[in-house]
């Protein structure tokens, strides 16, 4: 992977950043995404975020390597602190890191985000506590992906604040698109989670004593919610 040639995962979050968005790449790392974007003339101008030193030299390096200085700024920030308001930032990606880490950066810098930002989140795991703050904040679901790549399961999650919205625990924990969709990616996912989860259980089983009553429950009714997903025709 480089900045001409994504990952099917970062290719997949690219689709979905808008044509002539100004964005914010938070986590950058080698700042491949908003590179690519920019290269392609997707973007209008981007940031890219990164907390730690060895990362925001790569993407520094990357973004001067391809004479891009002008349209994308390179800013060592933890977080949404990344972001100016003379940024006038209008799209955010969260790539690769774990959905609790991206909720928690979104709660502890809201007073950053303008609203008008389309959010687009790529966790790696941790999907259901992203998707609970999402509605919490007025943020719907516009639009979801699961994909594999490298053996791995990636969910991409599009949302825009738009006021109030529910969702059941159900839709939190599955997705609300995706349970309507029933992509094959998604349903090859969940059948492979139910195989996991009744390993687990099994496991619980055999260790007997120690095992928390409420983590044996919360592990028998994510199995059933999936079994019963997967019988839906
Ligand atoms: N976004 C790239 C991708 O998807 O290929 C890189 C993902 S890398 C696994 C996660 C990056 O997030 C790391 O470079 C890490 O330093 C950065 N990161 C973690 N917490 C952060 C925070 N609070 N603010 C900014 N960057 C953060």
């Amino acid at each position: 992977m480089n900045e001409q040639t994504l990952s099917m995962r970062l290719e997949r979050v690219a689709a979905h950043v808008p044509a002539g968005a100004r964005l914010a790449d938070i986590g950058s790392d080698h700042g491949y995404l908003p590179v690519a974007l920019m290269r392609r003339g997707v973007i209008a101008a981007a940031v890219a975020g990164e907390v730690a030193l060895t990362p925001f030299r790569s993407a520094e390096r990357t973004v001067r390597e391809n004479d891009l200085d002008p349209w994308i700024t390179v800013r060592l920030a933890d977080g949404l602190a990344a972001i100016e308001p003379v940024d006038e930032i209008t799209a955010i990606s969260f790539c690769g890191m774990g959905g609790e880490t991206i909720r928690d950066i979104l709660e502890r810098d809201k007073a950053r985000l303008s609203g008008q930002e389309r959010l687009i989140l790529q966790p790696n795991g941790g999907e259901p506590p992203l998707r609970q703050w999402l509605m919490e904040n007025g943020y719907r679901i516009l639009c979801e992906e699961v994909l594999r790549e490298n053996r791995f399961d990636y969910e991409i999650i599009v949302a825009e604040r738009t006021g109030p919205v529910t969702y059941t625990a159900e839709e939190l924990y599955f997705g609300p698109l995706q349970m309507q969709v029933r992509s094959p990616a998604f349903l090859v996912k969940w059948q492979r989670k139910l195989r996991q989860k009744h390993k687990t259980l099994n496991q619980f089983a055999r260790a007997r004593q120690g095992m928390p009553e409420e983590k044996v429950q919360d592990v028998a009714r994510q199995a059933q919610w999936i079994t019963a997903l997967l019988a839906q025709a």
